[in-house]
């Protein structure tokens, strides 16, 4: 079967850069790469997903309800837009995710778009077979989406010059990566992809 590609950019986000209230070191240092990731699917026709964390104001995914974090990406927020680097294109398909009060819901796969779709069923619909994902955070979501998609039987690049991880303890995200790798995700820089693509659709 012919492999039909999409790229998936998770949680860049103001929230998650610098100057936001739940930082990823270096992430917005993803952005001009994910932006000639950006250029290389919309040049080849090839559907560009963004998911953003969209949080109500009580969740117990926030500390004062229980939860691991601090008030970030509240729906309709400045912190919750998309970071303002990234070149989003029109065509792209924006995924919400967090948005029930009582979910941490790190994985795109928990996400809806604007008309209540869920992922896998845009992934259907679309006929996509494999993912290239890069985003934020190396060790949550976007791991926990990697490792959703392979459970559902996609094929994962992992885009290693446009992931950044919180790193709690330093060693995090650096095993979020062995682990996505151990379950079949293949590496992937923006070099790489650029050959790929220029010799696979000619
Ligand atoms: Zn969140």
């Amino acid at each position: 079967m012919k492999l039909k590609r999409a790229l998936l950019i998770v949680d860049l986000q103001n929230d998650f850069c610098r100057g936001g209230s739940l930082v990823v070191p270096e992430g917005e240092k993803t952005v001009p790469l994910l932006n000639k990731y950006i250029r290389i699917f919309l040049k080849f026709d090839l559907p560009i997903f963004a998911s953003r964390d969209w949080h109500p104001r009580e969740t117990q995914h926030f500390k004062h309800f229980g939860g691991l974090w601090p008030v970030h990406c509240l729906q309709n927020t400045l912190g919750a837009r998309f970071y303002k680097g990234l070149k989003l294109p029109e065509e792209a398909i924006i995924l919400s995710k967090g948005t029930s009060p009582a979910e941490d819901s790190y994985s795109v796969f928990q996400a809806k778009d604007l008309n209540g779709l869920d992922f896998i069923s845009l992934l259907k619909i679309f006929g996509i077979t494999e993912l290239y994902v890069g985003g934020l955070a190396t060790e949550y979501c976007v791991k926990y989406s990697v490792l959703d998609a392979l459970k559902y039987g996609f094929k994962v690049k992992l885009l290693m010059d446009a992931i950044r991880g919180v790193n709690v303890k330093p060693a995090d995200s650096q095993q979020a990566t062995s682990e996505m790798i151990a379950r079949g995700a293949v590496k992937a820089d923006f070099k790489k992809v650029a050959t790929q693509f220029a010799r696979i659709h000619r």
